[in-house]
């Protein structure tokens, strides 16, 4: 395009919520065929909710509180967000003082996975089945379905495990994007496609992209499996366009042909990008690539 025409554009752009760093993008963005969308913030809100505790083992529901809180109190990730509010709600009704929180030692971030720490001189694990297999936790039939039993409810189990055993759970429930069904088949209907994925498990992976209408999922998969998976497309010989609000989205948001950040998401991913979706709505995904459609037809 000329500097005009992206000029042009990105001023309309710009007015409409969608901005566009540059002219490679606007060029690109018109032949999309594919949209590979990250799944947690960007097609469902992203303010995740717990919706229940389980125990599993002989530690107390406030112990459990006490340690998940320690450890997850340290972690940025909205589902750490979620649960360290539900379990500092939990520890007020048991009438535990908010200063009383342990500190947590030796704090480490397996990215997709979940965190780890010392409290006391407690080993706490707080994260997905992924964590607890890396880090030789045992998973027994009774977590085992009571997992299975949330993630077909498209809900995520957040294990906590106490000296190398699982001590509970949280469920947490992170819903869809209102307008995620209805931009999922307008871009079917442009033809487009569109692909989910995921450092979350299989199952909620498939009841959400069931539940916007989207057939292709990669689940359970970390920042460069996100990568491999738009490279993959590309040597297909489709151009790729991601849709990422993390930090784990990040590396894909570069290597697609179009990244495009949600606006509410981590400034490292809004870096990466190449269009910001400045109202974080899935909405102006249809937007930028219409914008690309016209602009490019008007310069030919
Ligand atoms: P997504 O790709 O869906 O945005 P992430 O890659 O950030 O998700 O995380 C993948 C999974 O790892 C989460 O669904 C969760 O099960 C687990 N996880 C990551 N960080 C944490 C944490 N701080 N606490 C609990 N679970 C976590
Ligand atoms: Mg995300």
């Amino acid at each position: 395009a000329t500097p005009t025409a992206v000029m042009v554009a990105s001023g309309m752009g710009a007015s409409l919520g969608v901005l566009i760093k540059g002219g490679d993008a606007l060029e690109k963005a018109h032949k999309v065929k594919i949209v590979v969308f990250d799944k947690t913030g960007t097609l469902t809100v992203g303010k995740p909710v717990v919706v229940s505790a389980v125990l599993f083992s002989k530690f107390s529901m406030e112990e459990l509180c006490d340690m998940t809180v320690s450890v997850e109190a340290s972690s940025e990730h909205p589902i750490a967000k979620s649960v360290v509010a539900y379990a500092k709600r939990l520890r007020q009704k048991f009438g535990s003082r908010a200063e009383d929180v342990p500190d947590v030692k030796d704090f480490e971030v397996h990215v997709g996975a979940g965190v780890c720490g010392k409290v006391g001189r407690r080993t706490v694990l707080v994260g997905n089945k992924r964590l607890m297999h890396a880090c030789n936790v045992p998973i027994c039939s009774e977590v085992e379905r009571y997992i299975f039993e949330n993630e077909i409810q498209a809900r995520t189990c957040v294990l906590v495990s106490i000296d190398g055993k699982i001590a509970g759970a949280f469920s947490v429930s992170d819903p869809v994007k209102p307008e995620a069904k209805r931009v999922i088949s307008f871009l079917h209907s442009m033809g487009i496609a569109s692909i989910i994925v995921t450092g979350d498990n299989f199952a909620t992976a498939i009841a959400i992209a069931r539940e916007v209408g989207i057939d292709e999922v990669l689940a359970e998969t970390n920042p460069l499996g996100k990568v491999d998976k738009v490279k993959e497309l590309q040597m297909k010989g489709m151009t790729v366009a991601m849709v990422g609000d993390g930090i784990n989205d990040s590396p894909a948001l570069v290597a697609a042909d179009v990244g495009m950040a949600i606006g509410a998401g981590t400034d490292i991913a809004i870096e990466a990008a190449d269009i910001v979706l400045v109202k974080s709505s899935l909405e102006d995904v249809v937007t930028a690539i219409d914008l690309s459609r016209k602009s490019m037809s008007r310069i030919r």
